[in-house]
């Protein structure tokens, strides 16, 4: 069987774990300092922030850049549900933008129509890894003086081309980002997250709500010379990482250059296999972005079924996910008006799939996956 993904972890990751557990600190502690200032420096970054997952990653950020009740939040639809449960944490609203069909990323212009006088915030998802358009989200976002947060679960070792550079995504190019750690994105603590942002005030804030609203952190209460007697200014919430992950991490994150590239091949050598399925369509890169691949996703050619489709590979023994689900379709969502259509976002979740791509798959296994994809589509 080959499956959609694999965790690239191993004997490095194991022995971090131990040296954690073994340290007689597990939680919140040296390590996550450690992991935030590794990950801080890997992308550019000023400052990081460890929590839980991204989905409270995505939560924090958006109270700290000012989220309220009531509010308005533009989002893509066609995201993992967290996107907009995150807004819905606020007790704001998601407003779904659809997307463009080449990028499966927010497409600028209808994020530009939808802006309201309630319009607080902007979420902008690299969805999949692929950088989506932030030199023009963040220009409209700039226009309507709004905060644009980063949902870069997927992108960790991502680029994009900005001022004629290579950057890595989470400098952050908007105002916070979020990425994850959980065991489908490119590097995994089991579960995890972390926030980066060049505003120090904001990371001052987002260090004190994932500890309880606490005045002072556990470590330097512990560390202190003298009595500490802590205070719980604002209500927080607990959305710690703990050592015993962020030791994992900082194994995981020396690894992430080597693992990109490796996608980055594979990725290329799907992109030459394809071209033998006819009508296929094949993920393409826009000359300012560098995709880590987190996930590998062709749209089927037209009047072929999905479900069939994934089937007959399933059965040839290779594991695929339709399209990224679009949040306007769930029940959780299906009571909210929704003001924009979102043809692209309906449309990529029912006609493209994702193939297997993962650390260490060899080109037999590409091979095998493409030979089934193919024969599926011409049944
Ligand atoms: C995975 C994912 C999340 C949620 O990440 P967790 O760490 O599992 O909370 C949020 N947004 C997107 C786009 C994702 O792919």
């Amino acid at each position: 069987m080959i499956p959609i993904s694999r965790p690239a972890m191993g004997e490095p990751e194991a022995q971090a774990a131990r040296r954690a557990i073994l340290s007689g600190w597990t939680t919140q502690g040296p390590e996550v300092q450690a992991f935030e200032e590794a990950f801080a420096r890997a992308v550019g970054a000023p400052y990081a922030c460890a929590v839980s997952s991204c989905t409270t990653a995505l939560h924090l950020a958006l109270l700290v850049v000012g989220v309220r009740p009531g509010d308005e939040v533009i989002v893509p639809s066609h995201s993992f549900i967290a996107t907009a449960n995150a807004v819905r944490y606020c007790g704001a609203t998601p407003v779904f933008i659809d997307i463009e069909p080449h990028s499966w990323n927010l497409d600028p212009v209808l994020v530009e129509r939808a802006v309201t006088p309630r319009t607080r915030a902007m979420i902008a998802v690299h969805q999949m890894g692929l950088p989506c358009d932030l030199r023009r989200l963040v220009a409209v976002a700039r226009r309507f003086e709004l905060p644009i947060v980063e949902d870069a679960a997927c992108a960790a070792g991502s680029q994009i081309l900005w001022n004629g550079q290579w950057q890595t995504i989470g400098r952050p190019h908007g105002d916070i980002a979020c990425f994850s750690f959980h065991p489908r994105k490119v590097i995994s603590t089991g579960d995890g997250g972390m926030l980066t942002t060049a505003r120090d005030d904001w990371m001052r804030q987002l260090r004190r709500l994932r500890q309880h609203g606490m005045s002072v952190s556990d470590a330097t209460r512990h560390g202190a010379k003298e009595v500490v007697f802590e205070h719980y200014p604002t209500v927080g919430f607990n959305y710690r990482m703990t050592d015993i992950q962020a030791a994992v991490g900082r194994e995981q994150l020396e690894r992430l250059p080597g693992l990109v590239q490796e996608r980055r091949l594979l990725a290329q050598r799907y992109d030459t296999l394809l071209q033998q399925v006819p009508r296929l369509g094949r993920p393409q890169e826009p000359p300012w972005a560098r995709s880590n691949w987190q996930s590998y996703c062709v749209r089927l050619p037209a009047g072929v079924a999905q479900r069939q489709v994934m089937q007959a590979m399933l059965d040839a023994g290779v594991a695929t996910r339709r399209g990224i689900m679009c949040s306007h379709r769930e029940a959780a969502y299906a009571s909210q008006p929704l003001p924009h259509p979102l043809p692209h976002s309906e449309a990529a979740q029912d006609g493209c799939v994702l193939l297997p791509l993962y650390a260490g798959m060899t080109t037999d296994e590409q091979a095998h996956v493409v030979a089934s994809l193919g024969q599926a589509c011409t049944r």
